[in-house]
């Protein structure tokens, strides 16, 4: 992206116009920061990218679900994709347009099926027949019509990390073309269910067109089938996935994608849904953390710092490499340093063989963490999980507290007496 709101001026690293030493000092560490900014210019490069066709972007709110950020995505016009009714739930807190929800996932369960109808959402992205059936059985009994995508699975590799590639037929997601076919028929004789459009989502991270374009043509073919058989569908959902660099990925521009998509749709009127979530957040954040000590065993040097796994999971999770700096670097010598946290598992890394100049004390941020960081975190370990703080220009927002230890206990009870 052209803009980095993330930057070193003077040789200190800022959050748009604040120092991220300074939020470290109002807000402690480990602390997620956004960029307003960054939010609001990757959402507007994603939907100026398809203004020459009708389209709507569904940011997908699995990726970061802060309520102020759903916010302002919201007064920006965006719809959201769903994956359960809590998110729903943040949706309509945040002020989204019901309309522009769509509501995707293999096992929606009769309440989130029931309560989406009662918010009247824009579409339901059926991925099986089970649902399909539950969903037009509470339809009928709230007296209520419910619009419908089926989820295609494509059966593309989208040679991603193999635990975020959806569209094989070896995943659990979507049902096959025939299925979708059959589906359809039913459908179009089904109380209760309204035909709206067609849904498919190949994977996440995706840095290359061929997959997309492959998924797109092989959705694209039942289009025209169904439209030839009397189905006319008036929304083609493409998903989200579009990547973003991390580190030497080379991402797809996301006009090149928008030129590609559109010139396979040809003149096909349909409307385009997308439902990106990582191109929208992930570059608008970083994780704030500090050198609690290092230490060094045999040949190898550990800077444990006081965020971990808990906070961060991608790469314990996905070996993912997040890049690290410091943020205020000093001229002292540097190592090859593991960033660690302070969690009892070997697979609790931040990063490994970074060359870094660190002491205790000192400040480090991971980047590219807007998007599948906060919203993946737990309280392993009984660590209550970090602030997010949103910056924009020279102002800083607390937007969620803090967990303190008091949240963490809140929930749990002793038992009687009487079983002891
Ligand atoms: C996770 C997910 C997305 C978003 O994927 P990104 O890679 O973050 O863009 C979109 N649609 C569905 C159905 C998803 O499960």
């Amino acid at each position: 992206m052209a803009m980095s709101s993330f930057e070193y001026r003077d040789g200190e690293l800022y959050a748009e116009d604040i120092p991220l030493a300074q939020i470290a000092e109002q807000y402690g560490t480990p602390t997620y920061v956004y960029s307003h900014a960054a939010f609001i210019e990757a959402y507007r490069a994603f939907d100026n990218a398809f203004a020459r066709h009708p389209h709507l972007v569904c940011y997908s709110v699995k990726a970061n679900s802060n309520i102020a950020i759903l916010e302002m995505l919201a007064r920006l016009g965006s719809g959201f994709d769903i994956v359960s009714g809590g998110e729903l739930a943040r949706v309509l807190k945040a002020g989204g347009d019901p309309e522009r929800v769509v509501f995707s996932g293999v096992g929606k369960q009769r309440w989130e099926l029931t309560m989406a109808l009662e918010a009247g959402i824009g579409c339901f992205n059926v991925e099986s027949e089970a649902e399909m059936t539950l969903l037009a059985s509470i339809a009928v009994s709230k007296n209520v019509v419910a619009p419908i995508s089926i989820r295609v699975n494509p059966d593309v590799d989208a040679r991603t990390h193999p635990y975020i590639a959806t569209g094989l037929q070896e995943n659990k997601f979507g049902v096959d073309r025939t299925t979708a076919s059959e589906l359809y028929h039913r459908a179009t004789a089904t109380d209760g269910l309204r035909i709206v459009g067609i849904d498919c989502h190949i994977g996440s991270q995706l840095t290359e067109l061929g997959p997309i374009i492959d998924a797109m043509e092989r959705v694209l073919e039942l289009v025209d089938e169904l439209g030839a058989s009397g189905i006319v569908l008036e929304h083609i959902d493409l998903g989200g996935g579009l990547g973003v660099r991390y580190h030497d990925e080379d991402p797809l521009h996301v006009d090149t994608y928008a030129g590609a998509i559109l010139q396979t749709l040809g003149n096909r009127p349909q409307k385009l849904l997308f439902e990106p979530g990582r191109f929208i957040a992930a570059e608008a954040g970083v994780l704030l953390s500090q050198v609690q000590l290092v230490k060094r065993n045999g040949e190898r040097h550990f800077a444990v710092v006081d965020a971990a796994m808990n906070d961060l999971m991608r790469p314990s999770l996905y070996n993912a490499w997040q890049k690290v700096s410091e943020v205020n670097p000093g001229g002292g010598s540097r190592q090859n340093y593991s960033v660690v946290g302070p969690v009892c598992e070997t697979g609790d890394f931040l990063a490994r063989d970074r060359e870094l100049c660190l002491a205790a004390g000192d400040l480090i941020t991971i980047h590219t963490a807007g998007a599948y960081g906060f919203v993946m975190s737990s309280n392993y370990n009984t660590r209550g999980r970090p602030a997010e703080i949103l910056v924009s220009r020279d102002r800083s927002f607390c937007i969620r507290k803090r967990e303190t230890i008091e949240d963490l206990l809140a929930l749990e009870s002793p038992l009687p007496a009487d079983l002891y």
